[in-house]
């Protein structure tokens, strides 16, 4: 089976006609390296028509769409293939109720589904950044003064943002997390998921870093009101203006689901041609979250 390339409609629309394509397509990357029963681990199976698989030893049947963040999506594959699609490839923001609108589903189904789709958007944490990087601080949400840099407002949510940089200073990709405050332990979690050891960072000369200074190679520098971080202050106005023109309110509970939506599309705009299909491998070894986890706290 040939997998997925490119980012147009019409191809797309040829391609998964029927819920069967998008069945057959699921069950080829969930067993493109052989079947194993769940229950019992045998090898041996029967191939369905609706592309599940039974256990030849102890007859368990696995569906296609079963382990896999498809699981039980009530508004049919196909419809959800689309949806994939389209967060998969779009350049502009998507709204829960603009997609619920394009593809016939209830606000609140588009946004459950997109929040599993967000799921698997989710950093692997198995590439750090390395080479040149630059890191700073930011805030989401409240009034804005056109201010860069740390507020220190309680409604704003903090946010921490990292970007690796080509040799030409562009951004070459880009990570970004919640943070609770300012401080050493929070910037921390930024450093340890995301930024390798070898790279070469500059951040601006706020104190909370120095003591990451021991572990990594930190050089500081004065912001000069972001002038000296254009790339990184470009790629959070950009963030920012998605994040407002899509979501007039963003919790605190979603806010780093966003965050990975956002980061995911920056890190593969240079392989676009596969990000389709990558996204589906997500989605069917992502683990099944369950409707709790995903409901707002
Ligand atoms: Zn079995």
């Amino acid at each position: 089976m040939n997998l997925y390339k490119g980012q147009n409609l019409i191809e797309f629309t040829e391609r998964f006609k029927s819920d069967e394509d998008c069945l057959e397509y699921l069950a080829h990357l969930k067993w493109t390296e052989g079947y194993k029963c769940r229950k019992c681990g045998h090898i041996a199976s029967q191939e369905r028509s609706n592309f599940s698989r039974t256990c030849n030893k102890c007859s368990h049947t696995e569906s296609a769409t079963a382990n896999t963040l498809f699981h039980k999506v009530k508004f049919g594959i196909r419809k959800a293939f689309f949806i994939c699609f389209e967060m998969a490839t779009t350049t502009k923001s998507l709204s829960a109720s603009y997609v619920g609108e394009r593809f016939g589903v209830t606000e609140k189904t588009a946004r459950f589904f997109m929040h599993k789709v967000r799921e698997a958007m989710k950093s692997s944490e198995n590439h750090p950044i390395e080479g040149e990087v630059h890191i700073d601080e930011f805030v989401i949400g409240g009034k804005e003064k056109g201010k860069i840099g740390r507020s220190y407002n309680s409604k704003k949510k903090k946010v921490i943002c990292a970007v690796e940089l080509t040799d030409e200073g562009k951004v070459k990709r880009m990570y970004s997390m919640k943070i609770n405050n300012y401080s050493t332990k929070e910037l921390k979690k930024l450093f340890e998921k995301h930024i390798s050891k070898e790279a070469a960072i500059t951040t601006d000369k706020w104190k909370g870093y120095r003591p990451l200074m021991e572990q990594y190679d930190i050089t500081q520098i004065e912001s000069d009101n972001g002038m000296n971080f254009k790339a990184l202050h470009t790629m959070i106005h950009q963030l920012k203006s998605w994040i407002r023109t899509t979501y007039s309110w963003v919790s605190e509970f979603n806010i780093n689901r966003y965050l990975d939506e956002f980061c995911y599309r920056i890190n593969r705009s240079q392989m676009k041609e596969n990000i389709f299909n990558n996204l589906i491998q997500r989605m069917v070894v992502a683990n099944k979250i369950y409707q709790v986890e995903l409901i707002c706290s």
